[in-house]
């Protein structure tokens, strides 16, 4: 059996990557990391290790042109900045809507050019790595149980029963992934979260705070952080 993970080079997406090395091996897993116009490739970059670290074979794909319209602080192009503030703070004001790193139905888009890949290249499940953090609040909708159940069955119904999608986290918190990452061995140092590309994470933005706080709920410093 074959495995393809959703992967962007964060911390979520590189422990779902462990997981599915360790049941598939390495030698049956492809990492598909998707550009949809983000404002930097730290990201891609960070994916390109973390993918050579496990020896897994890596495909890309450009999906930037259909984000092209997009009201999205986190793309290129965008007039918004993207907040300083936590996920909780900035949905105080956004009115039942997902914040402004809300990329639209990216979860959804990926998840659906994944399930044309794996058919082509004979992958039976797709990994991706939504957590109940990122759902809360409704931030981000494509990350939620309910969103992951549908997607799973038109996925496994629209391929003719051979693909399905598998989401480790998806009723977990990122305190819990970054555990999971941690007994799996997954590099961190490697991974990068935050929405700015600069040379160290920058610590305010809404992902730098999660990662922050799920390692400090662990009680782990988070190797990216090492030296503040
Ligand atoms: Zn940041």
């Amino acid at each position: 059996m074959k495995a393809m993970v959703l992967f962007s080079g964060g911390l979520d997406s590189s422990t779902c990557l462990a997981l599915a090395v360790k049941k598939y091996g390495a030698e049956n897993v492809t990492a598909l990391s998707i550009y949809y116009g983000q404002k930097h490739d730290k990201e891609l970059r960070a994916a390109e290790a973390v993918a050579a670290h496990y020896g897994v074979d890596r495909k890309t794909l450009d999906l930037t042109q259909i984000f092209a319209g997009a009201d999205c602080s986190l793309l290129r192009g965008s007039e918004g900045e993207i907040p300083k503030e936590s996920y909780a703070e900035q949905l105080t004001k956004t009115e039942g809507k997902p914040v402004s790193t809300y990329v639209p139905f990216r979860n959804g888009l990926f998840l659906a050019a994944a399930a044309s890949e794996a058919i082509g290249c004979g992958c039976s499940v797709i990994y991706y790595g939504a957590h109940s953090d990122d759902a809360a609040g409704n931030a981000y909708p494509d990350c939620s149980e309910a969103f992951n159940r549908a997607m799973n069955e038109a996925i496994w119904l629209g391929s003719g029963e051979q693909v399905k999608i598998e989401a480790p986290f998806v009723g977990l918190k990122k305190a819990d992934v970054v555990r999971m990452g941690t007994e799996l061995g997954v590099p961190f140092e490697k991974t990068w979260s935050c929405y700015e590309g600069g040379q160290r994470p920058c610590g305010k933005c809404g992902t730098c705070r999660d990662r922050a706080a799920a390692f400090e709920a662990c009680g782990l410093t988070d190797p990216l952080m090492k030296g503040e």
